[in-house]
């Protein structure tokens, strides 16, 4: 690494020369533009090309103001309908239950009432700056283009799936943004090819869409590299944090450290570990499948409520992103969850050409109170936990790197973080 002059943050206070931030998600690429834009040389570390972990394949929805945590009151009712495999969006491996049983059974803790309210407060906090913070990165990268304004539309066949939102209607309302209660007619009128079998609809002007993460998040680093940043590919493996600067251990090199950022999403728990970070980091896996684009198909983000799956329009084609499937990182693959949706999405959209040209599995990193991890170690101040994000990530990636930048420049984020700390 460079021997650069110590050079100061934007208040004029020291500030570390090198930063590696390791793992190039939307949360990483997104560190390492704002700590590049405060003048720090920065490697960014990945073990393979920027944004092909879970910041590729997800159904691409900037929830700007979106606040619900993954736990809600009364989950626990529905733990058998899961393990039963009856609900293909929401999954759950009976083989994988053993190891799973810690997280989950303090996700269900975080799903009493209380919790859950204080875990959207948290949560919230976030949601109000997510949008200026995707808005500035946009604009700082060229990407304006793949952003489309039209909002998100979810759809009730039953009046059961639509009162099943309750929980998360009532947190929406006391901490969430802006949010519209549609009729069948409204539906219509909205997505006229969308079925006439859906009674209600709750629509979200705020959202943003994506027309292609992926290329999001390669903008994104390139304008990182054009800016002079530094792309390494390698497979981190471990530190030396005995003596300053760090190192940071990449295949069989070393990096050196001033200061390191932790964005390693769904794979953060070990390197955390050895980060001085003890996290219930636990994974939710989740599919998609990429379908031809109709002739004249939805116009924006839909999410089938019977069902837990969403349909985004995107560049190469209709993306059916599948809900939830509880097992460990390192379980094989069974896209036989998200083909068992095609069905209801062909009945959502008649017409819908079913033909996959193909699926993908990603991984979802997720504490069991819904909020990230954004902050110093508990043990090492120069280390940067920047992880945890779970359905929220591609909406909180931008703001994420500039809260990170602005704890390493010593800045005031302007946010509370206590609530996103990593032993709270
Ligand atoms: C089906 C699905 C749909 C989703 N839909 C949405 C949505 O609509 N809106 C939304 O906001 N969010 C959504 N999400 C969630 C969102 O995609 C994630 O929260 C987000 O992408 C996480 O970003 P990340 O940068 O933390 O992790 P990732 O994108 O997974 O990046 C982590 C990176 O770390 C690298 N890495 C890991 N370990 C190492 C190591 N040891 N050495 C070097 N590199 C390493 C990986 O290669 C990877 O590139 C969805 C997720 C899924 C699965």
């Amino acid at each position: 690494m460079s021997e650069g002059a110590r050079i100061s943050g934007r208040d004029g206070r020291p500030a570390p020369r090198g930063v590696v931030v390791i793992g190039a998600g939307i949360v990483g690429v997104s560190c390492a533009l704002h700590l590049r834009r405060d003048g720090h040389d920065v490697t960014l570390v990945d073990r393979g090309e920027p944004g092909r972990g879970a910041s590729r394949g997800n159904a691409g929805i900037l929830v700007h103001g979106a606040c619900i945590p993954v736990g809600l009151p009364g989950m626990w009712r529905d733990i058998p309908k899961f393990l039963s495999g009856m609900e293909p969006h929401f999954a759950m491996r009976w083989r994988s239950l053993p190891r799973l049983a810690p997280w989950l059974a303090r996700l269900l803790r975080e799903s009493r009432a209380s919790r859950a309210d204080a875990n959207a407060a948290a949560l919230a906090t976030l949601a109000r700056h997510a949008k200026p913070a995707w808005r500035d990165l946009v604009e700082r990268t060229g990407t304006r283009d793949f952003v489309v304004r039209k909002g998100w539309l979810k759809v009730y066949e039953s009046d059961a799936a639509f009162d099943a939102t309750a929980n998360a209607r009532a947190l929406h309302d006391r901490h969430g943004g802006r949010y519209e209660i549609l009729d069948a007619d409204e539906i219509r009128q909205m997505e006229p090819t969308v079925a006439p079998i859906f009674t209600r609809g709750l629509y979200f002007p705020e959202f943003d869409s994506l027309t292609d993460p992926l290329r999001v998040v390669r903008a994104f680093a390139a304008t990182f590299v054009g800016g002079g940043g530094r792309l390494e590919t390698g497979e981190v493996t471990g530190f030396d944090l005995t003596a300053r600067p760090r190192t940071v251990r990449v295949g069989s090199d070393k990096v050196a450290a001033d200061a390191i950022v932790l964005a390693t999403g769904a794979w953060s728990r070990g390197l955390a570990r050895q980060l001085g970070g003890d996290v219930p980091l636990g994974v939710e896996r989740g599919y998609h499948l990429m379908l031809p684009a109709m002739a004249s198909g939805p116009t924006r983000p839909l999410l089938h409520g019977d069902h837990g799956f969403a349909i985004t329009p995107m560049e190469d084609g209709l993306r059916l992103a599948h809900g939830v499937e509880l097992a460990s990182l390192a379980a094989p693959p069974d896209y036989g969850w998200v083909r068992r949706l095609l069905p209801h999405a062909e009945r959502m959209l008649p017409g819908l050409d079913t033909r996959e040209s193909s699926a993908w599995l990603g991984f979802r990193p997720t504490l069991p109170d819904s909020r990230p991890v954004i902050g110093p170690s508990p043990v090492y101040p120069d280390v940067y936990f920047a992880f945890g994000h779970q359905h929220y990530g591609l909406t909180l990636g931008p703001l994420t790197g500039r809260l990170i930048a602005d704890l390493v420049a010593g800045r005031d984020p302007g946010i509370d973080l206590a609530p996103f700390r990593a032993h709270r």
